[in-house]
């Protein structure tokens, strides 16, 4: 349960944990068992009680967020004790879920059930929507993209690939940029090295003509000079700043950010995925469950044992501990 509001980062003691009796299902209901849980940096905004595209969790209310749990008991006749289902279970052990707002998973796929929370769930489709949409990468183009190890992030890269442009990853450490350059992206640079704007220099050497926006702040900065006439920004997130509790020191930057954009005719899109679900969820799935299939698009995930562990887990994921979609096994 969210027990208080985080002032920047969120500690142990904005949550606490409660047990309750478990409800019986009404008619349309099922009762779930989670299996594995999602952590996702927008979580942090729904700690917050600052203006938001969607409404905060209340204090006292359990953390909301997506699950894939086993179907325990069912009053629907589409699900049957036993299935599989992705649900929006939130940080729980069990959950009570309307059958109408959960999709069966198939349990016999080659990929985990736990790729529906990642490769093939919201991030991949967020990837998929805003790299196609609004960064509409053109062969031989150059994308560029941060966080670039995450589910978004390396979904971008390995979609630019397969759409025919350069792949530009930036991640944190040299293990995560050895991963990219495993994965497949054509460049791979360092955001903590302190030679990183001169590696990001060197790895654009046409510019930038896509960068897709996860992180904002210090790489911003870097990415900024680098954008070619005509770039596309499809800004998807600002993760560097999920936990700050005050604007950047100045001078005001916005008159060397709106004069560039007016230059160089640059398009700053910003988006939530759920303005497109209902017109490319299928040929999302279609795309990537093929891509995932031949191999051009590969995935990582960070399982993490234990509810227990997602306070901390969470605090990890807005600092970079994550190496892959961070999930919670909740239960086997
Ligand atoms: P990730 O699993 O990639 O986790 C976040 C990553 O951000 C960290 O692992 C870290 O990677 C990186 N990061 C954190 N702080 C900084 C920093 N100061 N500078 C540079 N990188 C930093 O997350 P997701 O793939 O799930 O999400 C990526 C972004 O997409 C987030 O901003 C998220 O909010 C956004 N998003 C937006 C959606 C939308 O509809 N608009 C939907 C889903 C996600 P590293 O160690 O490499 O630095």
């Amino acid at each position: 349960m969210l027990a208080s509001r985080p002032h920047g980062e969120p500690t142990q003691d904005n949550f606490r944990t409660e047990q309750v009796e478990l409800a019986q299902p009404q008619s349309g209901e099922a009762l779930l068992q989670t299996l594995y849980l999602s952590l996702d940096p927008y979580m942090r905004g729904r700690m917050s009680d600052a203006p938001s595209y969607a409404p905060p969790v209340q204090v006292g209310d359990t953390m909301v967020g997506a699950t894939v749990s086993r179907v325990l008991q069912s009053q629907d006749p589409s699900l049957a004790e036993g299935d599989v289902v992705l649900g929006y279970g939130g940080w729980q052990t069990h959950s009570l879920e309307k059958a109408a707002h959960l999709r069966r998973l198939d349990t016999d796929a080659p990929v985990p059930v736990s790729t529906a929370l990642g490769v093939l769930g919201m991030p991949g489709f967020t990837a998929y929507a805003g790299l196609l949409e609004i960064g509409r990468p053109q062969p031989g183009e150059t994308v560029a993209v941060a966080a670039a190890t995450g589910p978004v992030g390396s979904a971008v890269g390995q979609i630019a690939k397969v759409k025919g442009a350069r792949a530009v990853g930036i991640a944190g450490g040299p293990e995560k940029v050895a991963y990219l350059r495993e994965l497949g992206f054509d460049a791979a640079v360092d955001h903590r090295s302190p030679t990183f704007r001169e590696d990001l220099a060197a790895a654009c050497p046409d510019g930038i003509d896509v960068y897709f926006e996860n992180v904002g702040g210090a790489v911003w900065d870097a990415v900024f000079p680098l954008l070619n006439t005509f770039a596309r920004v499809p800004v998807c997130g600002l993760v560097a700043g999920y936990n700050a509790t005050s604007l950047p020191e100045g001078p005001d930057r916005t008159p060397a950010l709106m004069g560039t954009v007016l230059r160089k005719s640059l398009t700053l899109r910003g988006f939530i995925q759920t303005e497109f679900v209902e017109r490319l969820t299928e040929p999302f799935v279609r795309d990537m469950t093929g891509w995932v299939a031949d191999g051009s698009v590969g995935y990582r995930e960070d399982v993490v044992d234990g509810l227990d562990n997602a306070v901390e887990a969470f605090r990890g994921l807005l600092r970079g501990d994550n190496f892959g979609k961070l999930v919670i096994k909740v239960a086997e």
